[in-house]
């Protein structure tokens, strides 16, 4: 393409995240290139010159969901530039071209470059759909963020890749291998957001304990952390905890294994690093774990949340679980449940099992029935809601410090929505010159209620 020129001002452009908070985070990056050309941001709903949809591909049922979203762009303005990035386009672009229904693909590791993309085919649009995609898959795509969407808290993206290769994941190949920000630009862009008067930074990246590993397979990785004794993650961390401005910093799903007695030291004396640990289980069964090839027991498991909780008190260890995995019998599935209240944990993310053609586990015998999987979704889903309730009143009548995200006018009151730095989720009568400060509150029955609990996404 020749460099062209701002074709781009004041024409409308919409964007569509689906997936994780990485692709979130990208999103929003990408958001900014096409501000910084003028153009003017709307709705995904809404009638725009350009729709931008960073797609997922995480199971099949992501894969139908970025489909849908690439026809339902098409249907809102006929004569619109449809361009698919993210990871459903890196593994399905041959299918997505004969599909027609976008004009421009656009693959993983080039997204700091779609603004541009969109500028120079709208100066010279193509008959043919134009494609880009990165043959270097390992090295870390700078994009970073002068705002976000929400005013309080950012999602700081610092790693991308994963070098894991689970049996049911296709991010490995979707994603490339694992490559780390730079340091300097993470501080550099969280500095910036604090000074904007963001008080909390979510770390995130599709395999955050891999932070600092790079060019190191998967169990090179965990010797090189284990004999070296190097952990960039906790280099980062403790450079983070000094910027000013800065209050909080939330750390975005770990692996199990990275939670060693070294590492859980030296994270508890940086004050400003939440007691939240999103430590991902998946099985709490270990023939289930050794079938979608984790690398830890639940033994190892158990022995991290007894870690964390020997330095903090009363931390929040969260974690997802996927039901129904291929060939999980009755009695695995009971180890989950079992493990699941053995762990104590303050809140599980339940996925009941999703196929995802090209991955090993899809190609396993004895895959359950839809109905299955809901019922042992259903099932776990009690075991959490008593769990989380339960660490929820361990605080009661405790006085917590909950930064302020919004406040709401319901039922006449005016309410004050926001977090502890365990993530509990807080509501209580308050005026909207409360957002984005950090308030201490007393926790009482009424800080969890009817008002966020039922629709509340505690998810980081
Ligand atoms: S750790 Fe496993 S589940 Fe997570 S992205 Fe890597 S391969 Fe997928």
């Amino acid at each position: 393409m020749s460099i062209s020129e701002n074709n781009l001002k004041n024409k409308k452009a919409a964007f569509l995240s689906l997936g994780c908070k990485t692709n979130a985070y990208e999103t929003e990056a990408i958001k900014q290139q096409f501000k910084m050309y003028g153009a003017e941001i709307c709705e995904f709903t809404d009638y725009a010159d350009i729709y931008v949809i960073n797609t997922c591909t995480v199971t099949n049922i992501a894969d139908k969901k970025s489909r849908q979203m690439l026809r339902r762009a098409r249907s809102l303005n006929p004569q619109a530039v449809v361009l698919a990035t993210g990871c459903y386009v890196q593994e399905s672009a041959d299918s997505l071209k004969e599909d027609g229904t976008v004009d421009l693909l656009i693959g993983n590791r080039l997204k700091s470059r779609i603004a541009e993309y969109v500028n120079d085919y709208l100066q010279n649009p193509a008959k043919e759909i134009f494609t880009a995609f990165n043959s270097d898959q390992s090295s870390y795509e700078e994009m970073s963020l002068l705002s976000e969407y929400r005013h309080t808290r950012a999602d700081i993206k610092i790693q991308d890749g994963c070098n894991q290769f689970c049996s049911y994941c296709i991010i490995p190949y979707a994603r490339g291998r694992i490559s780390s920000r730079n340091k300097r630009e993470v501080i550099s862009e969280v500095s910036r957001l604090a000074e904007r008067g963001y008080k909390e930074a979510v770390l995130t990246g599709i395999h955050l304990s891999s932070y600092g590993l790079d060019d190191a397979s998967a169990q090179e990785q965990e010797s090189l952390r284990l004999s070296s004794g190097r952990m960039p993650l906790i280099e980062l961390l403790e450079e983070l905890n000094s910027v000013e401005g800065l209050e909080r910093i939330r750390l975005g799903s770990l692996e199990p294994r990275i939670i060693t007695e070294d590492f859980v030291r030296k994270m508890s004396c940086l004050e400003k690093v939440c007691p939240h640990f999103h430590l991902s289980l998946q099985s709490g069964s270990d023939s289930v774990l050794k079938r979608m090839n984790r690398k830890y027991t639940t033994e190892e498991y158990l022995n991290a949340c007894g870690i964390l909780r020997k330095y903090y008190y009363r931390p929040s260890v969260t974690t997802d679980i996927i039901v129904g995995f291929p060939g999980e019998t009755e009695i695995e599935f009971e180890e989950t449940v079992s493990f699941a209240e053995k762990a104590s944990f303050a809140a599980i993310h339940i996925f009941p099992y999703s196929r995802r053609f090209g991955t090993a586990a899809d190609r396993m015998e004895m895959q359950l029935t839809a109905s299955e999987k809901q019922e042992r979704a259903k099932r776990l889903a009690e075991t959490e809601k008593r769990l989380r309730n339960s660490y929820e009143v361990s605080f009661s009548g405790d006085i917590k410090p909950v930064l302020v995200e919004e406040c709401r006018n319901t039922d006449g009151k005016s309410l004050c929505i926001g977090f502890t730095p365990e993530y509990v989720p807080v509501c209580f009568e308050g005026d909207s010159g409360l957002v984005n400060t950090i308030v201490d509150v007393k926790m009482s029955d009424m800080y969890v209620n009817e008002y966020i609990s039922a629709d509340f996404d505690w998810k980081i």
